[in-house]
């Protein structure tokens, strides 16, 4: 089974992916993770790639395709992936179903994980990280809103909505509640 978690920075996603993943038995793929991994080298790319991260804004779709194409092809992530994080604009999407095309496979769902931006706020304010400031989460909360969102239309059908407000606890049972239901 492949599957996008798809909500606004600090819905939860990486949290409920990991628990996600090891419940569904596929890889956990979240190009955050992969990316900050690569910014941290001390290359042109990881330069680049880190200036990028600090201020929020997408990476060019090029090397954030590339990098999922090359993942999804790894024996791991036949039979099912959990995608975090990516696809985050329509090219995004129509590039992930080429990928998945490619092995025989099409993307079976897409969850949803809905929160209000000034709870969000105050989640990622708390936890942190160097792209957490308040202006650089209100400019990714504007790409969510902008880029990403219309990505549900580009799955309309295939998406399950849960809400992301509770205990880690009670959106992972929601989680796999919607995902079972389908
Ligand atoms: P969050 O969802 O909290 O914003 P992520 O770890 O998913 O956190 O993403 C952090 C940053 O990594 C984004 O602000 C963006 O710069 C970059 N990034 C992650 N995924 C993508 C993607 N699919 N395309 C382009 N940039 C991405």
């Amino acid at each position: 089974m492949h599957v996008v978690l798809v909500g606004p920075p600090g819905a939860g996603k990486g949290t409920q992916a990991r628990g996600l993943s090891a419940t569904l038995a596929v890889p956990h793929i979240s190009t955050g993770d992969l990316l900050r991994a690569l910014a941290g080298a001390s290359t042109e790319l990881g330069r680049e790639l880190a200036g990028i991260l600090s201020t929020g804004a997408l990476v060019p779709d090029t090397i954030t395709n590339e990098i999922v194409r090359r993942r999804l092809s790894e024996p791991d992530a036949r039979a099912g992936s959990l995608l975090d994080g990516y696809p985050r604009n329509r090219t995004q999407a129509r590039a992930l179903d080429t990928a998945l095309a490619a092995h025989g496979r099409e993307l079976d769902r897409v969850l949803e994980l809905v929160l209000d931006d000034e709870i969000a706020l105050t989640r990622l304010l708390s936890r942190g990280r160097g792209d957490d400031t308040e202006a650089v989460i209100r400019h990714r909360q504007h790409l969510y809103r902008t880029q990403t969102e219309p990505v549900l239309e580009h799955y309309a059908g295939r998406v399950v909505t849960i809400d992301a407000d509770g205990t880690v606890e009670q959106v992972a049972e929601r989680a796999l509640r919607a995902l079972r239901e389908e």
